[in-house]
């Protein structure tokens, strides 16, 4: 993992002026000395100095050879899915995050590609999904929102064997947490919207390749495609990622608080948190990642759409919003929101209740927003003998 000083100083200071902040290059084109000979850039589509200043920093940050960034975290997912061919197969995560649900599912099998979804976090599960078209194998770890962890060193070893390219959505980790390329993913995608940004003010995507050969058919679409991301978003990224240490060394700790007092709670069913030592695979995730993270999923004992709607309604604190990684703190209701694509039988079937909520913990106060949840569960309709005042 690169420290806290590494990452500030892997940010160049701008070599034309000594800008110590990256400049915006908001512009399309470049001055050419004569055709075909320029400073290393024709056109912002192809290359742009700000957006490559973010991708050589996710390059470092993830240990790879080539980072890209495009206009959203799908783009990006999008991006690796072109490497494909009519016939391949990919085994995902069924845990999936429901964007990339509906482009592996609406888009990319209109084109003869093959989704197998499986347990991940059941390494045997997914060597026996494996079949000669397998291509591409898709972990999220932790997944989106049951927190699934899987074992991305041991899924690894498999696509090697299988020759089949492993990619990780390293969103909710962020690479201040779990690097996969070391693991032995070959690229890794990120939802820079969430974490990397940092403020819930923008929409990007990056993309990491271990190896230049993958890279640089990735930045071949990237560039034939065209969903890239524009230099002020770009900045945005780069301004974002500066304070990553200290945001999420305060997601993790608060995040924890949080999941602890959750755990002890009788309105609460059960808590998915992997920093919590009651989670299934608590010692594999402490293994490949620094911490628990900033997300924290919980279902009620009522495990009732009705019961879920109104925790998530009357929250203060707990912004009700898609998304996450931000520093306010969110709510969200995935049967109703994020996981809506999903048809009710398979999102239960992934472990998605209906009365399932997730948290993102924001830059708050541990106590505060603690009290704000206490506050919503302690109305909630629970039979008298349990009912508890924190
Ligand atoms: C948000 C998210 C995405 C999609 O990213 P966008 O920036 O919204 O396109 C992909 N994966 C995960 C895990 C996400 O949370």
């Amino acid at each position: 993992m690169l420290s806290a000083t590494e990452l500030i100083h892997s940010i160049p200071v701008d070599p034309l002026t000594g800008a110590i902040s990256v400049p915006i290059y908001q512009t399309s084109t470049f001055e050419q000395e004569a055709p075909g000979i320029n400073k290393g850039f024709d056109y912002s589509r192809s290359n742009n100095p700000t957006r490559a200043a973010l991708e050589n920093l996710m390059a470092k940050l993830e240990f790879g050879a080539t980072g890209l960034a495009f206009s959203s975290g799908l783009a990006a997912i999008d991006a690796v899915l072109k490497l494909l061919k009519s016939g391949d197969e990919i085994v995902a995560v069924d845990d999936i995050y429901g964007g990339a649900y509906r482009l592996f599912t609406a888009v990319y099998e209109q084109y003869g590609i093959r989704v197998i979804f499986v347990d991940t976090s059941d390494t045997a599960a997914v060597e026996a999904a494996i079949t000669p078209r397998t291509k591409l194998i898709w972990l999220e770890s932790p997944t989106n929102p049951t927190l699934k962890i899987s074992d991305i060193k041991a899924i690894a070893k498999l696509a090697k064997a299988y020759q089949c390219l492993l990619c990780v959505d390293n969103t909710f980790a962020t690479p201040l947490l779990q690097q996969p390329l070391q693991l032995g993913a070959d690229i890794v995608i990120h939802s820079a919207t969430k974490y990397l940004g940092g403020h819930s003010d923008l929409i990007a995507g990056v993309l990491v390749a271990k190896d230049a050969t993958v890279g640089a058919k990735l930045k071949f679409f990237q560039n034939a495609c065209g969903a890239v991301l524009g230099p002020f978003d770009s900045w945005l990224v780069i301004r974002g990622i500066e304070t990553l240490h200290l945001r999420m060394k305060h997601h993790c700790r608060t995040a924890l608080k949080v999941a602890q007092f959750l755990a002890t709670h009788p309105a609460i069913d059960t808590v998915y948190y992997p920093g919590l030592s009651t989670h299934p695979n608590h010692e594999l995730a402490l293994t490949q990642a620094k911490a628990g993270g900033g997300i924290i999923s919980f279902t009620l004992v009522h495990d009732t759409n009705e019961a879920a709607v109104n925790i998530a309604s009357n929250t203060q604190l707990f912004k009700l919003a898609e998304s996450l990684g931000g520093i306010k703190s969110l709510i969200a209701h995935p049967a109703n929101m994020t996981h809506k694509s999903i048809p009710a039988d398979t999102r239960r079937a992934a472990g998605v209740q209906d009365s399932l909520l997730r948290l993102s913990i924001g830059l708050e106060e541990a106590e505060d927003l603690i009290a704000d949840l206490s506050n919503v569960l302690n109305k909630l309709h629970i039979p008298a003998t349990q009912a508890v005042h924190v």
